[in-house]
């Protein structure tokens, strides 16, 4: 039954159709390949009473995800908490906002686990019993953690000056973690190779078409949780520039089958690091291709992509919906990432710090209507990039058991002041 939901692949440049495989590129123009679905068959069973009867993982849009049987990996993947964050659209001068919190996604607490799910699933189908990834921190754990759930065999690359919160947070599963002297662009490049010499199934190589797919589960979950309809604008932070158009796509597929309440309206808008903004500066430049950037040089290492797969297709999306995008410096994410703390008590990455500083730069400039509803996607957790915090919280001095040492140290000035005073 759910073999036709699937029909093949798809060249996203020139339209050419393949068989499903383990291939992410078309072999005439070397253009991105895309699953097609058949959406009359997906429509007979995927209905709202079905989708809210299911257990709350991703797997409950399983007729929009790409593989044929039941789901093997990544089971309790998704259903992260859609957050109505009000002390913070107040902090930032806008009426509805929300947080899509996937810094608390099962099990490697990033949005990563959405696609390894959908692609791990996919390469057990396929055959696969070694599998692996090109990493800038994120996916390299959820692909140990997942990998070794599934009894599969992984090796993750990854740049060598990685968060130690990564690193250590992929070696613990026993994958065989490499580090590559070098860019993500570069580890990367030496993936391809290796996935194609040795037969592997690399989840962002030659699984890119079926992993890719997993980001959509975001879109859908935000989408059924502000029930059935889809918010003003979506802040969604880039490094590939791939989740940005999933979770565009999955709101269009959920008003094609006529899921929602009203017709999609959602400008989409794109957040990056200044330190590497190859997909925010080719839209404020309204350039027409992505000039890469040579050498990243942020905190925001996960997104840290100096030559972004998508980003092509993320530029032309913000452009197509009325979105924008920015990019900030490195102190304003540290910034962004203490006001989600102090404002929401969510403990976010580097990268949740890009977009909420993104977020607040969009508003000030006019871009994000303070009147609309808006959605801002957290994909990481800060207990992962610790360093980047080193220095900016105020020093612990440490007191005696007494009272009096208490009443000397809070007593004789307020928290705020003291903090600042032993910076
Ligand atoms: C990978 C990642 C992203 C962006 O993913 P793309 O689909 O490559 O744009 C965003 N946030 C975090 C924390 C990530 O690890
Ligand atoms: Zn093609």
């Amino acid at each position: 039954m759910a073999d036709e939901l699937v029909q093949g692949m798809k060249c996203r440049l020139c339209g050419k159709l393949y068989p499903k495989e383990p291939l992410n590129f078309c072999t005439d123009d070397f253009g991105p390949l895309e699953v097609v679905y058949n959406y009359e068959a997906v429509a007979k069973t995927l209905t709202r009473s079905a989708i809210q009867s299911r257990p709350n993982t991703i797997w409950r849009y399983r007729e929009l995800m790409p593989i044929d049987g039941e789901p093997t990996v990544g089971i309790h993947v998704g259903g992260t908490p859609l957050v109505k964050a009000d002390r913070l659209a107040k902090a930032l001068g806008i009426k509805e906002l929300y947080i899509k919190n996937d810094a608390v996604n099962h099990p490697t607490l990033s949005f990563k686990d959405r696609v390894v799910a959908v692609a791990l699933s996919k390469a057990v189908e396929f055959g696969f019993t070694t599998v692996g990834c090109a990493s800038t921190g994120n996916l390299a754990g959820s692909v140990a953690a997942n990998a070794s759930a599934a009894g599969l065999e992984s090796y993750v690359l990854i740049p060598d000056n990685l968060e130690q919160g990564k690193v250590l947070g992929a070696q613990i599963y026993g994958a065989k973690v490499v580090a590559v002297t070098g860019n993500y662009d570069q580890v990367n490049r030496l993936c391809s190779q290796i996935a194609f010499r040795y037969g592997w199934g690399f989840v962002n190589v030659n699984l890119r078409p079926f992993y890719a797919e997993g980001s959509k589960s975001m879109g859908f979950e935000i989408a059924e949780a502000l029930g059935w309809r889809t918010p003003d604008h979506v802040v969604v932070p880039m490094a590939g520039g791939s989740l940005i158009g999933k979770i565009y796509k999955a709101f269009k597929e959920f008003e094609l089958l006529g899921l929602l309440n009203g017709p999609v309206q959602t400008k989409m808008f794109g957040a990056q690091a200044t330190g590497c903004n190859p997909i925010t500066n080719t839209v404020k430049t309204e350039a027409n291709k992505v000039r890469p950037v040579r050498n990243p040089n942020t905190i925001a290492k996960s997104l840290a992509i100096g030559d972004p797969a998508d980003g092509f297709f993320a530029s032309k999306l913000m452009r197509e919906t009325g979105g924008w995008a920015e990019d900030v410096d490195d102190d304003s994410i540290i910034d962004g990432m203490k006001l989600l703390a102090e404002t929401e008590g969510i403990f976010t990455e580097t990268a949740g710090g890009v977009t909420l500083a993104v977020t607040k730069k969009l508003i000030e400039q006019g871009k994000i209507n303070r009147d609309g509803s808006t959605v801002i996607c957290i994909t990481g957790n800060g207990l992962k990039t610790q360093e980047a915090l080193l220095g900016h919280m105020p020093k612990l001095t440490a007191i005696s058991p007494t009272l009096v040492d208490f009443e000397a140290l809070v007593g004789a000035a307020p928290a705020a002041e003291l903090a600042d005073a032993t910076v």
